[in-house]
């Protein structure tokens, strides 16, 4: 019979093995061979935090890399005919892959961005000469928008499927297995890299294949059912179905698929600044003194409000991490946020951001679900423009000035590698968002006076929060209602929101794709 129960434990004491046993023996009463953390979190409520830890006895002590080659096991090399192309090489189209493996159907992966290792090449451009391989940024490339980022791997979408079965695969790829127990598991930019490549090489060694600078123009289509998608170069990839997890950025897709009078719909999506505050402010904000212990974690934040009907919420809350320029086009300004396994970076960011509504896509020009494209766009555009030196210089005010409507006369510094500049960020945003995120502030600032400061730098835009559209399936079959065998999947079709759920939807999609063909050979 398992026995778990939780203790509070000192952060003095967090990686001391042995002091944990003797708070464990003492608490259970007996001995006992070994004992496993479960679940870990802090709990920040008094001016002393302390871990608190869910444990569990065990009569024999595990073997992790047993599990690990357990999992491994499951991806043997693909004997079966079948085959399916899948744009998009993010969490979504890497885990459809695995899974069509699993499921004995041989995945081809086209890719538009370079690998997740020379992608960092273009990284580099960005950040230190403000320029955009269309093909390759913080979105594009192997590992998908999630590669270059916190690694967050919380989730709330629990009921889409199995977040401990994505960790597993995670660990038995080499994330660190803390990511299963953690209440608020990340992984770290430094080392999601290795973990990507090393699903490439498990997709490989199957008999997968991995296309990169494979942008995907055209997806073929024959007596109504997908059949293979052609690249730029004119290449056509034959296949018997197509997954499309191509992210949220991709409005050359979602053109295409409305040019072809494939349905895609309008979905509601939020915009607005990333705010950021020197981590030292927000660790006295959550655990009530400004000296942080060693052991605790970086603090983070979630907040959220409605102004006049509006909802406001953070968004992506890196502690201790970086602002990073996060456009897929030249002539754009997109901002996101990412960190560093250790998380020690001296700022904490997070996106801001005000709810969008149809009401405000009007004066837009485009109808339809291009308006929200064409909305995102123009003000991106405009955060290009405001520094008028075509760079990634960000347009940046106070957060004081901007409630208080004054042009920040000095700023403060920032982890934000190309720079920032003052302007009014009131002139880059629909009014109805200013006023939204305004109020959201003082509201905030009540509920948490250190967040209310001119310490806070606001940067902006936060445009790309998630999919302006959503491309329709077909609940069972997953297939779009209109084209068989086309199965829209992950974040840029509408149906997840971060790593983990896009890696769940890749597993359902592929899982349903497979499950088309009959039972494996
Ligand atoms: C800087 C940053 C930090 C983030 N931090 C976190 C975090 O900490 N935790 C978290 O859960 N989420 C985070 N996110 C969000 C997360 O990365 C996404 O939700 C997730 O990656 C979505 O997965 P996806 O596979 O659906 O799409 P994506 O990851 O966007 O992958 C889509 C892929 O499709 C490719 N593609 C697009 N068009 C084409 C085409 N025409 N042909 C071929 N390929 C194409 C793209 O190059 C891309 O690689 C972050 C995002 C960014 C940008």
């Amino acid at each position: 019979m398992s026995y778990i129960f939780e203790i509070a434990v000192d952060p003095d004491y967090i990686h001391d093995r042995d002091h944990l046993r003797r708070q464990i023996e003492k608490r259970a009463g007996r001995s006992f061979a070994d004992f496993a953390v479960r679940r870990r979190s802090v709990d920040a409520r008094s001016r002393h935090p302390k871990f608190m830890l869910q444990v569990e006895l065990l009569e024999e002590a595990p073997d992790a890399s047993m599990i690990a080659s357990s999992i491994l096991s499951q991806f043997e090399p693909v004997k079966g005919e079948k085959r399916i192309a899948v744009i998009g090489a993010g969490p979504a189209g890497y885990f459809a892959a695995l899974e069509l493996i699993r499921c004995g159907v041989k995945p081809i992966v086209c890719e538009r961005g370079r690998d997740v290792l020379a992608r960092r090449k273009s990284l580099k451009l960005i950040q230190q000469d403000g320029v955009v391989d269309p093909d390759s940024n913080y979105c594009y490339g192997e590992g998908g928008a999630g590669a270059y980022s916190d690694g967050k791997l919380y989730t709330r979408s629990v009921k889409r499927g199995n977040v401990g079965e994505i960790l597993d695969i995670f660990v038995a790829h080499g994330a660190v297995p803390d990511i299963k127990i953690d209440a608020h598991p990340h992984i770290g930019s430094n080392r999601l890299p290795r973990i990507i490549e090393r699903m490439r090489e498990t997709i490989i060694g199957c008999g997968g294949i991995i296309r990169f600078g494979a942008r995907v123009e055209d997806i073929l289509i024959e007596n109504g059912a997908a059949v293979g998608v052609r690249l730029q170069d004119r290449e056509k990839i034959e296949a018997d179905g197509v997954i499309l997890a191509c992210g949220h950025s991709a409005r050359g897709i979602f053109r295409m698929l409305c040019e072809k009078k494939i349905r895609i719909e309008a979905k509601p999506f939020a915009v607005g600044v990333r705010v950021e505050h020197p981590q030292h402010m927000i660790d006295e904000m959550q655990y009530h003194s400004n000296k942080r212990h060693p052991n605790l974690p970086a603090a983070n934040y979630r907040l959220s409000c409605q102004i006049n009907g509006r909802g406001v919420y953070s968004f992506c809350m890196c502690p201790g991490g970086f602002i990073v320029p996060t456009a897929t086009e030249p002539g754009e300004i997109v901002l996101n946020g990412m960190s560093l396994a250790g998380r020690d970076a001296p700022f904490a960011n997070a996106g801001m951001v005000a709810e969008i509504r149809e009401e405000d896509l009007a004066p837009y020009g485009e109808e339809g679900p291009l308006a929200a494209m064409a909305f995102q766009a123009d003000i991106e555009t405009r955060a290009f423009d405001a520094s008028g030196e075509k760079s990634q210089r960000a347009p940046a005010q106070r957060m004081t000035d901007f409630v208080e409507g004054r042009v920040s006369s000095t700023l403060q510094k920032t982890s934000y590698i190309p720079g920032v500049h003052s302007y009014p960020l009131d002139r880059l945003l629909p009014a109805s968002v200013t006023e939204a995120l305004k109020g959201a502030f003082t509201e905030f600032g009540r509920r948490k006076r250190d967040y209310y400061t001119e310490d806070a730098l606001l940067l902006a835009v936060e445009t790309r929060t998630s999919s302006p559209v959503r491309i329709p399936r077909i609940e069972v079959t997953m297939m779009h209602p209109q084209v068989r065998e086309l199965y829209p999947c992950g974040e840029g079709a509408g149906y997840a929101g971060g790593i983990v759920s896009a890696a769940m939807d890749g597993v359902r999609v592929a899982g349903a794709a497979a499950e088309s063909f009959g039972p494996k050979d």
